[in-house]
């Protein structure tokens, strides 16, 4: 982990945002530095378990980060949405949320059974959005072995709840 020091330099944190005592990590500085962008998707690529057929990205960062993988690990890509985006006829997963329930959505064609799928966002926390994520994929017949984050916030538990979900979950930085 402290080989990506130099990438947790370009991560900033920004007091009280979205509401008072939360402290956001804002990866869109890292997003601008280009060598940074660039050693982040080398190194996440170097971790992925391989050969895979697409990398599911979660909207919205999730996409920056599945496209930039989708080149060097030579896979398509698959977008995971906030219920209602998508165009096309979709399936859908519910998760909860501090206070309701949110819901994320992909297109019902958008792989085959037996597709093999890496699912990548930008950071994982409580590991609602990637563990609803991971069943949606499984309800639709996707073979998934590994999840991939730029940041893993380990304290609230998200990424070893999707790992008993039976999963390898890597990330590159984290913030105890
Ligand atoms: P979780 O569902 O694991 O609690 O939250 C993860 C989702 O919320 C991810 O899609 C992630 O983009 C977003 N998220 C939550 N907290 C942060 C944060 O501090 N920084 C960033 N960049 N995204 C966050």
């Amino acid at each position: 982990m402290a080989d990506n020091d130099d990438l947790k330099a370009l991560i900033r944190t920004i007091p009280d945002f979205p509401k008072p005592g939360i402290q956001f990590r804002d990866i869109t500085t890292l997003l601008l530095d280009a060598h940074g962008f660039a050693q982040t998707i080398t190194r996440m690529a170097a971790t992925t378990l391989g050969p895979i057929d697409l990398i599911a990205g979660i909207e919205a960062r999730g996409f920056l980060f599945a496209a930039a993988l989708a080149r060097p690990l030579n896979a398509g890509v698959l977008l995971i949405r906030k219920d209602g985006k998508l165009p096309g006829a979709t399936i859908a997963e519910d998760y909860a949320l501090e206070y309701g329930i949110d819901r994320i959505a992909m297109h019902a064609d958008a792989l085959t059974p037996g597709k093999r799928v890496l699912l990548v966002d930008d950071l994982i926390a409580t590991g609602g959005t990637a563990r609803a994520a991971l069943r949606l994929l499984r309800k639709a017949g996707a073979v998934v072995e590994q999840a991939q984050f730029l940041v893993d916030l380990p304290d609230l538990g998200g990424a070893d709840a999707l790992r008993s979900d039976g999963i390898t979950v890597d990330s590159l930085i984290a913030y105890p």
